[in-house]
């Protein structure tokens, strides 16, 4: 059988892993749009998480698999398309992740100085989409709209020190901007209450620990307790959260030089500014059966940077059925037509950490086994021949397991301890190390 997994972050590379075990003779061709594989974990997870981006080495063992092969800087889409994948193989499963920011919807959300997440955090992580964002950070003062974890991260990571980053692999250029940078004022902005925050008790935790910011949180907003209306399995999560903001708002001790303000009930209204943002437009909303509702009473934050953490959605592929509401791609609990399926984030939207991608390939790759047994696969499907040959053709740099392992040693061997690696940000650059090694043996 021949199988293309078009993505290699974790729901690629777990699929992978999950076809691999059950029919081992299966040839596995993994193809990214970036030269790198591991997508989020590379690009999204925050660079002082290492311990949580080590999972890399589970997913290298997938990738080093006999049967397995790696398609690096070849896009779905661009390079090729649906249509050739699926004359070459017999499966053909998308991983493509969930990687376009989420609009506020509304006025001013085009000034300088407005970001989504994913290109903020795509900056620091030196994604090569995203490197070159050069976010204003010139003010006292930037706002991050959203409540979950990424919004945490990113107010984390302004708000470290070069010495708290030294041994995370945020890119140098990002470094270098973050500590010339002269904010005082992170504003964590949630629509709804703090019952309702999305975040998880460790990255809230965090925020409390940081060597020059402290967090400010009125006591107020956290006179409340979990309702029946949360869910049981979220109930002591949401509790913990709110143990830790009271824990935060009891705080005394020294003044210091940066605050995270956390907000609840405030709805993003307008961004104020001609050019640039000059300020953020909040209305106080309240929570009825679990949803944010305005009340009129509005107030303004003087901020100069906007930063929205409030979802993804996937890139359409020309020919892969869209959901357009839900910004995903159309499927069935994976199924998207005969022969093709979805995996993670592009299957059932932004939600979950790296291990839940896990269980979901597993269940998945069951489920294409049920449907299998039921509609035999037709003989005779090329494979690899067939889509290397048309890569070739259109003069496509394709980027194998064995360039990747070049990058990855390029970037630890260029990183200044205690740096884990610093990172090739761009694809040329990427592409050259990729065969750096290579041309020195030749
Ligand atoms: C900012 C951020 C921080 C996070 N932090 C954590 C954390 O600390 N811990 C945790 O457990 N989870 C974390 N998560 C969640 C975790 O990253 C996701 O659960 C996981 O990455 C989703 O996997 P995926 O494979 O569906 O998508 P992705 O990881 O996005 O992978 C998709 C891959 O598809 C590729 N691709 C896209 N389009 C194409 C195309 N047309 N052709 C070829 N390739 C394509 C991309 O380049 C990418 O490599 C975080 C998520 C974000 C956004």
């Amino acid at each position: 059988m021949h199988v293309a997994i078009v993505g290699s972050g974790p729901s690629g590379l777990y699929t992978a892993d999950a076809v691999a075990r059950l029919w081992p003779e299966t040839e596995i061709d993994i193809f990214d749009r970036l030269p790198t594989p591991y997508g989020l974990v590379r690009g999204g997870i925050a660079p002082d998480h290492q311990s949580t981006k080590a999972v890399a080495r589970a997913f290298e063992r997938t990738l080093a698999r006999p049967g397995t092969r790696f398609f690096g800087n070849v896009e779905i889409g661009r390079d090729l398309q649906y249509e050739e994948l699926k004359a070459a193989y017999d499966l053909v499963i998308f991983s493509v992740g969930a990687e376009n920011d989420r609009s506020l919807g509304i006025p001013g959300e085009n000034l300088q100085g407005v970001y989504g997440a994913a290109a903020f955090v795509g900056w620091y992580n030196g994604h090569p989409r995203h490197h070159a964002l050069e976010p204003l950070l010139e003010g006292s003062a930037l706002a991050v709209i959203g409540n979950g974890n990424v919004a945490v991260d990113v107010v984390r990571v302004l708000a470290k020190t070069q010495a708290e980053l030294a041994d995370s692999d945020i890119c140098e250029h990002a470094a270098r901007r973050i500590d010339a940078a002269r904010l005082t004022d992170l504003y964590l902005i949630g629509r709804r209450g703090p019952v309702e925050a999305s975040f998880t008790p460790i990255e809230l935790a965090e925020l409390g620990e940081l060597e020059r910011c402290e967090i400010v949180v009125d006591p107020a907003e956290l006179a409340v307790d979990v309702g029946p209306e949360v869910p049981e399995k979220e109930v002591k999560v949401r509790q913990r959260n709110l143990e830790i903001l009271r824990s935060f708002a009891l705080r005394t001790g020294e003044p210091k030089p940066m605050r995270i303000h956390v907000l609840f009930h405030a709805a993003p209204v307008a961004i104020l500014g001609n050019e640039r943002v000059t300020g953020l437009v909040l209305e106080r909303t309240r929570v009825v059966d679990g949803r944010a509702e305005l009340t009129g009473e509005r107030f303004e934050l003087p901020v100069e940077t906007v930063i929205a953490a409030i979802g993804y959605h996937t890139p359409q592929i020309p020919g892969v059925p869209f959901d357009e509401q839900r910004g995903r791609f159309k499927n069935d609990e994976g199924w998207v037509e005969p022969g093709v399926y979805a995996a993670g984030w592009c299957k059932h939207g932004p939600r979950g950490v790296v291990g839940t991608n896990r269980t979901d390939a597993g269940i998945l790759v069951k489920r294409i086994a049920e449907d299998l047994s039921s509609h035999p696969l037709p003989e005779g499907k090329p494979g690899s021949a067939a889509v290397a040959t048309l890569l070739q053709q259109r003069g496509v740099h394709v980027i194998d397991f064995a360039g990747w392992k070049r990058i990855d040693t390029a970037e630890i061997a260029r990183a200044q301890p205690p740096k884990p690696r610093e990172k090739f940000v761009t694809a040329a650059s990427l592409i050259a190390a990729a065969a750096s090694e290579l041309e020195s043996s030749l």
